[in-house]
């Protein structure tokens, strides 16, 4: 994320001291820092259900459960107070040849909520080291089972799939990598499912186009060879664009061409997990089985930091004989405190029943949202589940976007800054074309929705005016 901090800076030049300390100090993620030097940061102070405090007490409804992470909402006191007993018990040890019984029972959690033969859970610290560890065990398994060529990766443009280098070369945005080339060899890109933009090509016809992207990826398996193939990596729901759904029958298809050119499907759910979709993997919505899971953030909606790489038997089955072994891990993966935090977040989903919430909800968000299709500036919205994105064109019959200027002034200059001092915390993005990003906590309803509807309405009136 290119966090706009022009737009994001305090009114007035005073510092307190806290923010002093910040201007000299902290480097944020993703973050211009120059904007900072002369301009107070502003702080988020607590959080309380759908709601952020910043310390001048300015209350923001958070549209985005933090950066796709909290699920259950702020201010859990069950989650805080699972965190406390675990830390008080067994705070750390790591799962280096020994366990502990929240990361057994997690695991074992996990492996319940996954389909198939997904049962073996390698945890992680977080979303970009699943995706890491994802193709690092590919790799592997094809070395052990004779088939040492097969490495290569194959992803979709614009997608993202984390910052490390080989998650970067996983990720499909040429402006995330190019300061950090040459990155892991080895990454490929096909084309996304951006159906707005592809929808009169096509007629209309969303399967049509969905085979027509599934099969790029057989293309791109024959253009490379398949014997130097090892996996393709697909969100459910691709984030990175703006919530790019699967067309019809796209999954199946690629499902059908993994299997023919024995490469492993990777789903990569660090966002479209626990719940998102109003299920606990969004695979199962979307009807495809992979052979890994990658995930993250809602798992311990954010209460601790953990992710996890789900592996089926067969990645499994090399590992559990004689003396070969996966040699990688991170100190802080399988954290137990982190584990029993996301044990209590997943009894406190089933307790208040979060997936259903969402099932029964999307389609009010949804059409909440569309209400914004009568501004002129809103060309799109699409989605699904607690998942969905604006996107906002120059020209709506045509579908012009605008041009970098125009986006330099729309999406980093004002609309981050306007729509949180009108109260709304979601993520303008135009690392493909310019969209609103909009992924509540699952415990917002129709009173949520309006208010994000109303606060989009009245900033992107005003953003009209400016371009
Ligand atoms: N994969 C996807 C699909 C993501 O959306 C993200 C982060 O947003 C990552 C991987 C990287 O996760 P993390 O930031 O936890 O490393």
């Amino acid at each position: 994320m290119t966090t706009t901090n022009d737009a994001l800076l305090r009114t007035d030049s005073n510092f307190t001291p806290l923010e002093a300390a910040g201007r000299d100090h902290l480097w944020m993620h993703f973050s211009r820092m120059a904007p900072f030097q002369s301009k107070p940061m502003r702080v988020i102070d607590h959080a309380e259900g759908m709601y952020l405090w910043d310390d001048r007490g300015q209350r923001i409804l958070d549209g985005l459960a933090g950066l796709f992470v909290v699920q259950a909402g702020h201010g859990r006191h069950e989650l805080a107070e699972a965190a406390a007993e675990q830390a008080k018990k067994l705070a750390y040890f790591p799962v280096w040849g020994h366990a502990n019984r929240p990361v057994i029972e997690l695991a074992e959690r996990l492996a319940t909520y996954a389909p198939g033969s997904l049962n073996r859970v390698f945890f992680t610290s977080g979303g970009g080291e699943a995706v890491e560890s994802a193709w690092k065990v590919a790799k592997q398994y094809f070395k052990l089972t004779g088939k040492p060529q097969k490495h290569k990766v194959i992803s979709r443009m614009a997608a993202y799939h984390g910052t490390t280098q080989g998650a970067l070369a996983i990720t499909g945005l040429p402006a995330m990598k190019q300061a950090f080339e040459p990155l892991t060899p080895g990454g490929f890109r096909v084309p996304n499912t951006d159906f707005y933009r592809a929808t009169d090509e096509w007629n209309g016809d969303e399967r049509a186009f969905g085979l027509w992207a599934a099969n790029r990826i057989e293309e791109a398996i024959l253009f490379e060879g398949a014997d130097t193939v090892a996996a393709v990596v697909l969100e459910p729901v691709q984030n990175s664009g703006g919530c790019y759904t699967p067309p019809p029958g796209y999954f199946a298809r690629v499902r059908e061409i993994c299997d023919k050119y024995d490469v492993l499907l990777v789903s990569d759910e660090v966002i479209c997990a626990f719940g998102r979709h109003g299920t606990m993997f969004a695979c199962e919505n979307f009807g495809y089985e992979p052979d890994i899971i990658t995930c993250a953030k809602g798992m311990s909606s954010g209460y601790g930091p953990i992710g996890a790489m789900i592996a089926n038997e067969r990645v499994m089955e090399p590992f559990l004989h004689g003396t070969d072994f996966f040699p990688h891990g991170y100190t802080f993966g399988g954290h137990p405190v982190s584990a029993a935090v996301s044990l209590a977040n997943l009894d406190l989903f089933e307790r208040e029943g979060l997936n259903q919430r969402v099932l029964d909800n999307e389609g009010a968000f949804g059409a909440t949202l569309s209400k914004l299709l009568d501004l002129d500036i809103v060309g799109d919205v699409r989605g699904d589940g607690y998942f969905w994105a604006i996107e906002l064109v120059k020209d709506k019959g045509s579908k012009t976007t605008f041009d970098a200027a125009e986006r330099e002034l729309l999406i980093k200059q004002f609309l981050p800054g306007a729509l949180m001092e009108n109260g709304l915390y979601c993520r303008p993005d135009d690392r493909a074309n310019p969209v609103i990003q909009l992924a509540p906590p699952l415990i917002a309803g129709q009173a949520e929705f309006d208010e994000m509807e109303q606060i989009l309405r009245a900033t992107l009136l005003e953003a009209a005016r400016l371009v």
